[in-house]
């Protein structure tokens, strides 16, 4: 942050200047430096330090506090050195005028739900997994626990407030008193005299975490797993958020998981598909004998019980779906011709097409029973 300049010599006015005289010198720098008007490249920054002095000296109680507390807040209350932290400006400045309005609740503040995206393979998804992951989120901090005040201090009594907690201000009409929460002390009646050098004030720290994920057997992608507690810390010592894990199924080459099955597509050649085999198929347990009848057309669907993705919220499985793919050869050899030819003429007369086809996706989902 750079040294900020005295709000009288960025109006240039007498420290004892009438309202009126501060009005007509901000009027003044203000149509000078607007941006609109001022196209130097320093000039918004102008603009705003013009502005920003004015809010302060145009109001006669933020006026008052400035003159005697400067920029650097009230250093008149012994062991009160808000400026201990690296740009206390932004926050405890503006809250001290009335500027922002922080968070006004009572009391500590949950920290932020975090969320993490963990990428798993198909087999692990099926099967469960723990798996080690590593992120950054807020920490108490050790060295305050989470008070914010530097160890050995206390906190003081809040200048805002004086140590009530809550603002009255007495409406000019109707003669009607509002009560707020004091923004400075956020309710407490007490702030920081010295904030805690490792956090700042703020009671928590960004820190490296390692945690390890028990990803149970059938998640699937987009799947959630909650671990509470290990979001971030709340500030001033809060409670901690929760850490959502967001599973990410990595495809497989040649599995594809509908639901609780999972679908296999089987290629046989026109030999095996109209004399039948006896074949070894991959399954996610490893490899099963399957019987294919002769005469098996594309796309019939076999089942294998118990061989697909377990219930996540039940004991069972699903089943693997065999879909059968009839290969057609290309770039026969000589005698693989002969013999199609010889075939050709033997088939002349059969008729064809005698079976109703429902086509590959009809026949998977009547498989799936959709
Ligand atoms: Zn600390
Ligand atoms: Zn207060």
């Amino acid at each position: 942050m750079a040294v900020k300049r005295d709000y009288y010599e960025v109006l240039g006015v007498q420290r004892n200047a009438s309202q009126d005289e501060i009005k007509k010198a901000f009027r003044r720098l203000a149509r000078q430096y607007h941006p609109d008007v001022n196209k130097a490249p320093d000039a918004e920054a102008k603009f705003k330090e013009i502005n920003e002095a004015y809010e302060v000296l145009s109001d006669p109680e933020k006026r008052s506090m400035y003159d005697r507390f400067g920029h650097a807040g009230p250093t008149a209350a012994p062991g009160f050195d808000p400026f201990a932290s690296a740009d206390p400006f932004s926050t405890i400045f503006e809250t001290f005028f009335g500027g922002t309005m922080r968070g006004t609740q009572r009391g500590p503040q949950r920290g932020a739900d975090l969320r993490y995206t963990l990428s798993i393979s198909f087999e692990e998804a099926i099967f469960g997994v723990e798996k080690t992951i590593e992120f950054r989120r807020m920490e108490t901090c050790q060295k305050c626990r989470g008070s914010g005040a530097e160890p050995g201090t206390e906190p003081v009594r809040c200048p805002k407030c004086g140590g009530l907690g809550e603002i009255r201000q007495r409406a000019p009409i109707f003669n009607m008193v509002t009560v707020t929460t004091c923004d400075m002390c956020r309710g407490e009646g007490t702030v920081i005299a010295i904030p805690c050098r490792e956090c700042r004030g703020e009671g928590r720290v960004r820190q490296t975490r390692k945690i390890t994920v028990r990803v149970p057997p059938g998640v699937d992608s987009s799947s959630q797993i909650r671990i509470s507690g290990e979001g971030d810390a709340g500030p001033r010592g809060g409670p901690y958020g929760n850490l959502y894990v967001v599973i990410d199924v990595q495809p497989h080459p040649y599995f594809i998981r509908e639901g609780n099955d999972i679908i296999l597509e089987l290629p046989l050649n026109v030999a095996q598909a109209a004399l039948g085999v006896e074949i070894d198929v991959p399954t996610i347990d490893g490899t099963e004998r399957l019987h294919i009848p002769p005469g098996v057309q594309n796309g019939a669907v076999f089942r294998i019980r118990g061989k697909g993705v377990p219930f996540l919220r039940s004991s069972g499985r699903g089943d693997q779906i065999v879909v059968v793919r009839v290969v057609v050869p290309t770039n026969l050899t000589d005698h693989q011709r002969r013999l199609f030819e010889e075939l050709a003429r033997s088939l002349e007369n059969e008729p064809i097409g005698n079976q109703r086809d429902e086509g590959f996706f009809g026949r998977i989902k009547n498989a799936l029973g959709l």
